[in-house]
């Protein structure tokens, strides 16, 4: 493994190498610049951290369980497997942690309206949450098509009091509804706070959001050292834009021992062209702020993608994972949509957890590395949702 320094990236304009940065209209150049001063004083105040993990303890239920996963262990005969409880979280997901983050920083601004985009609408909920918490008003903007795909979600977030906004441009999913934030904030900007919901967008998304999400990798790194009184040998978790396997990551990077696997959506197979493996198909573009490994064509157009996991269906990876991937401190691999739900079913049957069809991703890398590895070893992987949204899209494929 090659030594990195972590500690050099972002530089000060939020270059992760050659990935990042900040490739926004004048307009919203200000307000990033106000949001990465605020962030930077949020970050040296000891008060901040302490209400950040009030609020993860209190509201959320931090600190999630490592659990050893016992049944799924001798079924696949090799390396000791620890599930990071992340499911078990309010809201269901690793995305509170982060909406928490933000809504703080927020608050330290004077902010009185929120807004978010949302494409499986787990972000979307999570931010719902958080708003109606603190009492501010919530705007979440949501493809239409994703609005009807996801329609317990959207009323989740209207029985938070949310207001959903369905965007009807393009293909009316994911991207366009980012867009439609981005103009909206751009508008009411003295009032309103993006909560941007992955490590992606313009500096200081892509640092503040791994930040917030590193508490995972730091409680994991503690559990695991009283368990097993030693580090993991492998991190597994799966990657949409990027967070929770950075979060998870993140604490591990300079122990060069561990050894990282990040899993993207690899949907029907990477041949056939309907996946969102944005490291085995993709190339270097800019999309929403920031430069990263896109799925484009070769006038740049943003392609469409597909998973069977709404979570990781999207175009562009987070800059610090392209960086991770060039410095080859983490090695990205791809499960298809078969392999993720073979492991939705596994992980239900053999340990009594049905995990989010995102997490499954990760599960499926497990299922597929364990067995080569001794039964010294030990892999850390992050259950990074619940399943409950997904069972009965999940029903559609599987026979009971
Ligand atoms: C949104 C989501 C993801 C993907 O987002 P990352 O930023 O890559 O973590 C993964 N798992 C679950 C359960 C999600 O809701």
């Amino acid at each position: 493994m090659t030594a990195i320094a972590t500690d050099a990236v972002p530089d000060a304009r939020g270059h992760f190498g050659p990935y990042g940065g900040r490739y926004v209209p004048e307009t919203l150049m200000h307000p990033l610049q106000e949001l990465e001063a605020e962030y930077a004083r949020a970050r040296r105040d000891p008060g901040f951290q302490r209400e950040f993990e009030y609020y993860l303890r209190e509201f959320c239920g931090r600190p999630t369980p490592l659990y050893f996963a016992e049944r799924l262990t001798r079924e696949l005969g090799g390396a000791q497997i620890y599930l990071k409880r992340e499911d078990l979280l309010h809201t269901g997901a690793h995305k509170i942690n982060n909406c928490i983050g933000q809504i703080l920083v927020a608050r330290r601004m004077g902010k009185t309206r929120i807004i978010a985009e949302t494409g499986a609408g787990q972000h979307g909920v999570a931010t719902a949450t958080v708003a109606a918490m603190f009492g501010l008003k919530c705007v979440i903007y949501m493809g239409a098509v994703d609005c009807e795909r996801q329609a317990l979600n959207v009323l989740r977030m209207k029985m938070l009091g949310a207001e959903v906004v369905p965007v009807k441009a393009g293909q009316q999913t994911l991207k366009e509804a980012i867009n439609e934030a981005m103009r909206d904030w751009v508008t009411h900007i003295r009032t309103t706070h993006y909560i941007l919901g992955t490590v992606y967008g313009a500096h200081p998304y892509p640092l503040m959001v791994r930040n917030f999400q590193r508490i995972i990798g730091d409680e994991a790194r503690r559990q695991i050292l009283e368990k097993a009184h030693r580090l993991p040998d492998w991190l597994v978790a799966c990657v949409g834009g990027g967070s929770n396997a950075m979060g998870l990551f993140y604490p591990f990077l300079n122990d060069e021992s561990v050894k990282m696997v990040g899993v993207e959506a690899g949907g029907e197979g990477i041949a056939t062209g309907k996946h969102a493996a944005r490291f085995q198909g993709g190339s270097l573009g800019v999309l929403q702020g920031a430069c990263s490994y896109l799925l484009q064509d070769e006038q740049g157009q943003i392609q469409l993608t597909h998973s069977v996991s709404a979570g990781l269906d999207y175009a562009a990876v987070g800059p610090e994972h392209a960086w991770l991937r060039d410095c080859r401190r983490v090695e990205y691999t791809a499960a298809t949509d078969a392999q993720a739900l073979n492991a939705f079913t596994e992980l239900a049957r053999l340990e009594g957890i049905i995990p989010a069809l995102e997490s499954a991703h990760a599960v499926a890398e497990v299922i597929r590395r364990a067995p080569t590895l001794s039964r010294e070893q030990i892999i850390v992987v992050n259950l990074s949702g619940r399943g409950d949204k997904d069972v009965a899209q999940a029903a559609q494929f599987i026979s009971f």
